[in-house]
């Protein structure tokens, strides 16, 4: 029997076809090399039509009644509620994180569908009556058109969910661009979106890297761009599609130190640190990466060792602590990384290189991965790992630590533990971070708010989901009007600037 590897679709004007592009890739298992599906590059013929099916559908899409578009997700949650199993073992097969992470991805998702559901609330403009004698003022959140998201490998269900929905819900048409080392859970993803009643053409998909993503950059007729992944590549993305007139926000790669204050709860800290740390094998822009120990809590070094040593590898059917990393290449980064660090003088005080995963030979593994004594100007401080290490910085004091976060170019999420109001006020006041954590090591928002990264970690002003994607997704028209009764004409003609 012939085995054969099945294609991911493209999504054009609400058919699913098979793209005629000669470039594909593989979509692996990173726990067991499996090849599960091949990804095309689409072709330039291809993303054009998938803009052009989304700029058709704008027409129509912009007018539909707000209670016709909040419904559809209404039942669009329902559908991934219902799906959450299927959805969770897709993500964990192709992307490698716990089955329970995966729920995690997906259900941080399912929030933001929750919140598009409202969209009814959150799209309402201003009105005031008497700006001058007998004229109104008032707003209209219109939406801008077609739009455009690209999307990274470390959340294929939650970041996709963050941009379509909203911008959907807003009145616009969307191409999405999934990443292409883990597409097959957002395809899914989709079907349920269309299932729920998206129309044709107004969500379509689009695969590929660099090529497909400079063409939405460029395409005259998509109005805004919302990119997450690499801050190299964000900034490319930012600059063309800004370029090209167009609205960009760029939520970019991080370094987000958790303090760890002397009079924290001991147990409840380490946990939380190993948690936010190594979870997702530290594949999460919001991972707390860098320790700053700040004080005695300096003594906490080995005991954070030993919990973390004790933390289980495997692969993430299984839902052990971490699974693998995305691929091999990120692996060997990694290790490289490693490598460097202590080179550079940095000290192992724990060493998950030689992890070995019983009956998963090939995976992407790394265990937890601890290095100590690590400084600015160093190479494991200075960039991103991405992967299941920790490093650990030293402070003398708060002060020291805040100066330190805000010397860190990144400003994604930053996290404070301790058991003083005060301290955390001071450092809550004082630091230069847009999410912060107090006692939270994770500060990720929930969609009533935005996600609200900061300085290096962002490029745009306004952020994904809560209010902020909606002034994102739509453009404010300000409209004036006087209606003349009869007798108050005053028939002269007013050369002036006021509203007389
Ligand atoms: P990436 O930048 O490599 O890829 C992101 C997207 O850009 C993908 O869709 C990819 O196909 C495309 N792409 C890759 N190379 C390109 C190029 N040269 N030109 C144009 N497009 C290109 O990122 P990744 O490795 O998939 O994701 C990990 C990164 O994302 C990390 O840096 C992480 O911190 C960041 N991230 C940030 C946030 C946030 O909210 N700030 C959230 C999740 C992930």
């Amino acid at each position: 029997m012939v085995h054969t590897i099945a294609t991911v679709p493209l999504l054009i004007d609400g058919q699913w076809i098979e793209s005629r592009s000669t470039v594909w890739r593989d979509v692996v298992n990173p726990a067991t090399q499996e090849v599960l599906a091949r990804v095309p590059f689409a072709t330039a013929d291809e993303v054009a039509r998938a803009v052009a099916a989304a700029q058709r559908a704008f027409k129509t899409w912009r007018k539909t009644p707000i209670g016709a578009r909040a419904r559809i997700f209404l039942k669009y949650q329902q559908l991934i509620r219902e799906n959450m199993a299927d959805l969770a073992a897709t993500l964990t097969a192709e992307q490698g994180k716990t089955l329970l992470d995966a729920e995690g991805d997906v259900f941080r998702g399912l929030e933001v569908v929750e919140h598009a559901a409202n969209i009814g609330t959150l799209q309402m403009g201003e009105f005031a009556q008497n700006v001058a004698g007998g004229v109104d003022t008032y707003t209209v959140m219109q939406p801008l058109g077609v739009c455009a998201g690209i999307t990274p490998f470390n959340f294929p269900a939650m970041i996709p969910l963050w941009m379509f929905p909203m911008a959907i819900a807003c009145g616009n048409t969307f191409v999405l661009k999934p990443s292409e080392q883990d597409p097959l859970v957002t395809v899914k993803l989709v079907r349920l979106a269309l299932e729920a009643g998206i129309p044709a053409g107004v969500l379509n998909v689009v695969h590929g890297g660099e090529e497909v993503v400079n063409a939405l950059c460029d395409h005259p007729d998509i109005k805004a761009v919302s990119f997450v992944g690499s801050t190299k590549v964000g900034t490319h993305v930012y600059q063309r599609a800004t370029l090209a007139g167009k609205r960009a926000q760029c939520m970019m790669g991080a370094k987000n130190h958790a303090v760890v204050l002397p009079d924290a709860n001991r147990e409840q800290t380490l946990n939380q640190l190993l948690g936010a740390g190594f979870g997702a094998a530290g594949q999460r822009c919001m991972a707390a990466s860098v320790a700053v120990l700040v004080g005695e809590a300096r003594d906490w070094l080995p005991e954070l060792a030993r919990k973390a040593a004790a933390l289980s590898v495997g692969a993430g059917k299984d839902n052990p602590d971490l699974g693998p990393l995305v691929s091999r290449a990120a692996r060997e980064r990694v290790l490289g990384l490693i490598a460097t660090g202590v080179e550079q003088g940095a000290t192992l005080a724990l060493d998950g290189r030689g992890v070995r995963v019983d009956g998963y030979p090939d995976g992407n593994f790394i265990g937890p991965t601890i290095l100590s004594g690590v400084r600015p100007g160093m190479a494991v401080y200075e960039q991103e790992i991405f992967g299941p290490v920790l490093v650990v910085v030293e402070a003398a004091t708060l002060d020291e630590a805040i100066a330190l976060v805000n010397a860190n170019p990144n400003g994604n999420g930053t996290a404070l533990f301790t058991q003083s109001g005060a301290a955390a006020r001071k450092f809550q006041e004082d630091i230069e971070v847009g999410q912060v954590g107090i006692n939270v090591p994770i500060p990720v928002p929930v969609p009533l708010f935005s996600f609200t990264g900061s300085r290096g970690s962002k490029l745009g002003d306004l952020g994904p989901y809560g209010k902020q994607v909606v002034l994102f997704y739509t453009q404010t028209q300000t409209i004036t009007q006087r209606w003349f009764a009869d007798a108050a004409s005053v028939g002269r003609v007013n050369t002036t600037i006021d509203l007389k």
